[in-house]
């Protein structure tokens, strides 16, 4: 990919879309490097590097990463890839940009290497129906494991089938706490939308349908936006 134009395709979408499957599901089939910005944290607080030493000093106060910092750190990642696959047709950034500020520096910093991105993979579920995929996941007080009131039901609705232990909700699970979440997410991401919507990369996908479905309409929408 060193002498070819990188595809930069981002994806998002609200928690309970789907997004990190569909990611999952579509990036090895465009040739493209799934980049998941938190793993990418994770991997690089390990490392003994300069960078690693400067992420790490705002995670020690238990502060947010600086997006300039997040930047330089996605670039190292993604000049280290064109070093090491040269089989890579680009990334397929999921977690970054998380707000209208970081999706301006993102511009700005691709305009500096004469890159710009291909497109913006949107996995769009409406909200109830996300409301429902979230708060209805119970989970084993004994052994752990996960059950959904309507996805995955256990046999009867207060004991696991496995163990017989007795099934709780998360507190991260209960309506309050998803509607929470998900107003953040849409209060942060509607001008990122907006931002790509009027660059003319944006590709709004139904994410409420099986997920092969989405997977084909993903992969259909962004063939003549990735170059191999
Ligand atoms: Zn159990």
């Amino acid at each position: 990919m060193a002498e070819h134009a990188v595809n930069y395709v981002i994806i998002v979408g609200p928690q309970g879309a789907g997004k990190g499957t569909q990611a999952a599901a579509v990036a090895p089939r465009l040739g493209l490097e799934h980049v998941a910005t938190g793993d990418l944290f994770r991997a690089i607080l390990k490392s003994e590097s300069e960078l690693g030493d400067e992420v790490r000093h705002y995670y020690d106060q238990g502060a947010l990463v600086p997006d300039d910092l997040t930047i330089r750190v996605l670039f190292a990642h993604i000049e280290q890839l064109q070093e090491e696959k040269r089989g890579t047709t680009g990334v397929l950034l999921d977690g970054f940009p998380r707000n209208a500020a970081q999706a301006k520096s993102l511009d700005d910093a691709l305009a500096e290497r004469g890159e710009a991105i291909s497109a913006v993979v949107l996995v769009d579920v409406p909200r109830p129906e996300l409301m429902k995929r979230l708060t209805g996941r119970l989970v084993c007080s004994n052994c752990g494991a996960t059950y959904h009131r309507e996805f995955n039901p256990p046999k009867s609705a207060e004991t696991c089938d496995q163990c017989g232990g007795e099934l709780f909700q998360r507190s991260d699970d209960t309506p309050e706490a998803v509607e929470k979440r998900l107003e953040i997410y849409y209060e942060q991401t509607e001008p990122i939308l907006e931002h790509y919507r009027e660059q003319g990369v944006l590709l709004e996908i139904d994410g409420n349908r099986e997920i092969d479905s989405v997977t084909a309409d993903i992969l259909d929408s962004l063939k003549d936006r990735v170059s191999a």
